[in-house]
C-alpha cells in the first residue's frame, strides 16, 4: 500500500500541515508532521476538503523518459522461452537436454555458467534464449512485478502421467501472461506414453492439435535420450516466426533483472534480459531501487563481453550497492547522476512502503478497533 508523509499531503493540497493533523485527529487519527498515512486514510482526508487522490507506485513516481522506436530501426529479435509443467514431468532434463543442442557451447568445450537464462544457438544460425528457471514461482514473481519477459511456453506434460495440478496451473499463467503454449509431450520413450491421451486431456483446455482442427503445436519428446528435442526447437522458430518479434536495438537499453547474486569474486552480479537497446562496458543504470555503472558483462558463456543486445542474456556487475531481484525493470540512463537520483527516490518510496508493513494507521483500522 502506498503512504504519503503529512507534511507532503499539506503541501500537495496546499493546506497547513498543522490543519490537516487537527482534521487527522478529529477522524480519529494521531500523526506526526512527518508521520505517514496510507492511502486509504489519505483519500478520506481528502474528501474532506473535496480533493481527489491519485494513488502512484514506486515506478509511476520515477518513471525514466524512454525514445520512440523509428520503424526503420525494428529488427527482428530472438525469442525468450519459459518451461513449465508439473513435478517430475521433466523440466530440469529437457532444458538440460535444449542446452547440449546449443552448437556454440559445444565448441566452446561444453563450458556452461548458471546465470539464469542461456541461448541456444541452432546448426542454421537461428537462436532462441531460454528462462533456465523452470517453475511457476519464477514466473509468478516476474508477473507481480509487472514483468512478462515470456514470449513462448513450453509446457512439458509426462506421456505417462498425464495432465496434473501443475500442469492446469501452468496453463492458467501462461493464458494470463497471453503467453503462447507449446506442449511438449515427455518421457516418449517409455511404452505407457500416449500422446493421444495428453492430446485428449489438453482439449478440456482448449489447446487442440492442428490435426483435431485446433492451432496448438503437440511435440513428442524423451527428455532422457533426446529424441524430438531438434524438433521442438524448430516448432518453437516457427512459432516466434508467426509473432513477428522486433525490436530496437538502437536506443538506450532496457530490460528486465532475472537473477541476482553476490559472486564471491565479481561482488553484485545480476543476469538482465534486455527488450530493447544496446548495453554497453560503462553504462549508468537503474535496477529496481539500486543504481551502478556497467563494470563487464559477461554471457552466458561465461565470456567477456562488451556489448549485449536485446534477449541476450547477460551478466552484469557494477553495481554500487544492494542486490536486485527478480523481475526488476532496468534501464540506462543519460548519465551516472540521473540514475543515483531515480534510484535513491525509489529506495525513499520502498522504506515508506516497508514502514507501513510493520505499522500501520488507517481510519479503517482505527474504527474497527473502538
Ligand atoms: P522436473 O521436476 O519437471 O524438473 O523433472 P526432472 O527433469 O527432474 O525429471 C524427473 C524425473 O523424470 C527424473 O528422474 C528424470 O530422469 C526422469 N525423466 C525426465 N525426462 C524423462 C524422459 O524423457 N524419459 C524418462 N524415461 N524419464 C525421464
Ligand atoms: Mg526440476
Amino acid at each position: 500500500m502506498e503512504s504519503i508523509t503529512v507534511s507532503d499531503l499539506a503541501k500537495k493540497m496546499n493546506l497547513k500541515a498543522s490543519d490537516l493533523i487537527t482534521k487527522l485527529m478529529s477522524l480519529g487519527v494521531m500523526v506526526t508532521i512527518n508521520g505517514q498515512i496510507d492511502s486509504d486514510t489519505a483519500t478520506i482526508l481528502a474528501e474532506e476538503y473535496k480533493c481527489k487522490v491519485n494513488v502512484v507506485s514506486l515506478y509511476d513516481e520515477t518513471v525514466i523518459e524512454t525514445e520512440k522506436d523509428n520503424p526503420e530501426d525494428l529488427v527482428t529479435r530472438n525469442p525468450i522461452v519459459t518451461i513449465m509443467g508439473h513435478v517430475d514431468h521433466g523440466k530440469t532434463k529437457t532444458l538440460d537436454a535444449i542446452r547440449s543442442a546449443d552448437v556454440v557451447s559445444r565448441e566452446a568445450g561444453g563450458i556452461t555458467q548458471h546465470i539464469g537464462a542461456y541461448q541456444v544457438t541452432l546448426p542454421s544460425g537461428q537462436q532462441i534464449t531460454f528462462l533456465d528457471t523452470p517453475g511457476h514461482e519464477a514466473f509468478s514473481a516476474m508477473r507481480e512485478r509487472g514483468a512478462s519477459v515470456t514470449d513462448i511456453v513450453v509446457l512439458v506434460v509426462s506421456g505417462v502421467e498425464g495432465v496434473m495440478p501443475q500442469t492446469r496451473e501452468a496453463i492458467k499463467q501462461a493464458k494470463e501472461a497471453a503467453a503462447p503454449i507449446i506442449v511438449a509431450v515427455n518421457k516418449m520413450d517409455l511404452p505407457d506414453a500416449s500422446m493421444e491421451r495428453i492430446q485428449q486431456q489438453l482439449s478440456e483446455f482448449e489447446l487442440i492439435p492442428e490435426s483435431w482442427g485446433g492451432s496448438t503445436i503437440f511435440a513428442p519428446i524423451s527428455a532422457l535420450t533426446g529424441s524430438g528435442i531438434n524438433e521442438l526447437l524448430e516448432v518453437i522458430l516457427l512459432q516466434a516466426e508467426m509473432m513477428e518479434l522486433t525490436t530496437n536495438p538502437k536506443c538506450a537499453a532496457e530490460g528486465h533483472v532475472i537473477e541476482a547474486r553476490i559472486d564471491p569474486g565479481r561482488g553484485i552480479a545480476a543476469t538482465v534480459l534486455l527488450s530493447r537497446g544496446t548495453l554497453h562496458v560503462g553504462d549508468p543504470f537503474v535496477a529496481g531501487i539500486f543504481y551502478g555503472k556497467i563494470r563487464a558483462m559477461y554471457n552466458d558463456k561465461g565470456q567477456r563481453i562488451k556489448e549485449a543486445y536485446p534477449a541476450q542474456p547477460v551478466e552484469i556487475t557494477g553495481f554500487s550497492e544492494g542486490t536486485p531481484k527478480a523481475g526488476d525493470p532496468f534501464q540506462v540512463t543519460k548519465d551516472e547522476a540521473m540514475a543515483r537520483q531515480v534510484a535513491s527516490k525509489r529506495q525513499e518510496l520502498n522504506k515508506l512502503e516497508e514502514a507501513k508493513n510493520v505499522k500501520k494507521i488507517s481510519l479503517a483500522n482505527f474504527m474497527e478497533n473502538l
